[in-house]
């Protein structure tokens, strides 16, 4: 089976091969092309190309995912910090009432949205890589959900404040940034992704209560995931920490695939949602992947794979976005173990 192929049976509960395993391994790229990740990374399409056909041909996983959440969060007005050599980071904050959010609104028209300069660059980048990839390896853009997004145009702290104090605010504020991913989702689909996702952190029990996220967060994130499944694309949700006390809600979202911290069992997940939704996750990405070498990382993949029910409606992936920090070859060796220990599954 080709890489994509086999992303798309699994995620379908079709049958596959051998496990697919998507690396996360985008932060890796800039350095290895001699390049930061930066602003002017995240606006210049070539070097978005070439950074990912380098990872790919160097980790030979089964998805290229191309960054979408510098592009939302500039679309959405954040005031961001650009460190040396880092994702953007939170500078102020641009919204504290309901009129700031009337004001972003009257500004967000779909014709301006599109030509935003990050969104340009990205939707060149999704261009280029499908040109090269073709129908070989599955396409992915991700972005941050609907809280992560409202964290970074109101500060955490303030957000969370305004789950108790100002519900009307976060609603508004959530339903207009899920309106804006939706609205950017078909150009995504038309340039050649195969798969939508949203991670959000921000979200998840580590943050608010089940309660809130029921009330607040999760209508808005099922908004976009139901968007976005419109347009075709296969869909993919990353609850991001500790998500247990959320496990019965976060399927609700209409996710094709729901992609756990590694705080989640796997193979628990996998038959808590067994032909309902694929799952995704397992890899420990500190412990692991970060601190461990080709040993701890061959006993950690192959102990997952042990512990699965199915060979099909699971994705191998670390538990989170990685450092950009993390050896190459360890995500080689996990991409190694995953098809040394899958292929020979039932
Ligand atoms: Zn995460």
């Amino acid at each position: 089976m080709l890489s994509k192929q086999r992303v798309m049976a699994a995620a379908r509960w079709k049958e596959v091969d051998q496990i697919p395993i998507f690396a996360n391994k985008s932060p890796m790229g800039p350095k290895l092309i001699g390049r930061k990740l930066n602003r002017a990374f995240f606006l210049d399409d070539a070097a978005m190309t070439s950074s990912e056909m380098a990872l790919l041909d160097l980790v030979d996983d089964d998805v290229v995912c191309l960054n979408l959440a510098p592009a939302l969060q500039d679309v959405l007005g954040a005031r961001l910090v650009w460190p040396d050599n880092d994702h953007p980071q939170f500078g102020a904050p641009t919204i504290s009432s309901l009129a700031d959010v009337q004001e972003l609104a009257d500004g967000l028209e779909p014709s301006r949205v599109i030509q935003n300069e990050f969104v340009q660059a990205l939707l060149a980048t999704t261009r280029a890589v499908k040109k090269i990839i073709g129908e070989t390896v599955a396409l992915e853009v991700n972005c941050y959900g609907v809280f992560n997004l409202a964290a970074r145009l109101m500060g955490l702290e303030r957000l969370m404040g305004a789950t108790l104090r100002q519900k009307a605010l976060v609603h508004r504020l959530c339903d207009l940034i899920a309106g804006t991913q939706v609205g950017l989702a078909p150009h995504f689909v038309d340039a050649g992704a195969d798969i939508l996702s949203i991670g959000d952190g921000m979200s998840s029990p580590a943050c608010i209560s089940p309660r809130v996220y029921g009330e607040m967060a999760l209508p808005y994130l099922t908004q976009t995931i139901q968007g976005f499944r419109r347009t075709g694309a296969i869909t993919l949700y990353h609850p991001c920490g500790g998500e247990y006390p959320i496990i019965d809600q976060v399927g609700q979202t209409g996710a094709d695939i729901l992609y756990f911290s590694e705080l989640v069992d796997l193979d628990v997940a996998q038959k808590i949602f067994a032909r309902r939704h694929a799952v995704a996750g397992g890899v420990d990405p500190v412990h692991s992947l970060f601190m461990g070498d080709e040993r701890i990382i061959d006993a950690n993949i192959k102990q997952i794979i042990k512990k699965l029910k199915y060979k099909s409606g699971v994705i191998i992936q670390p538990g989170c976005g990685l450092s950009p920090n993390i050896p190459i070859i360890n995500l080689q060796t996990m991409v190694k173990s995953t098809r040394k220990y899958s292929k020979n599954m039932q």
